[in-house]
């Protein structure tokens, strides 16, 4: 039976989506967008700042 799916690549974060609290936040001026699976919060960018953005949760 199939049904769990292992991420070899991080070996974690293989939960389904949200429920991990998880989230990015801008640390300059708070913008927040949700943490996307396999993509570090640094290498999404806050669109006002230009920053990168820091986990947050
Ligand atoms: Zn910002």
């Amino acid at each position: 039976m199939q049904g769990v799916r292992i991420d070899k690549g991080t070996g974690q974060e293989n939960r389904t989506g949200m429920g991990l609290g998880g989230s990015c936040v801008c640390p300059d001026c708070g913008y927040k967008a949700p943490h996307r699976r396999g993509a570090p919060c640094y290498e999404q960018k806050c669109p006002k700042c230009g920053k990168p953005l820091m986990r947050e949760g």
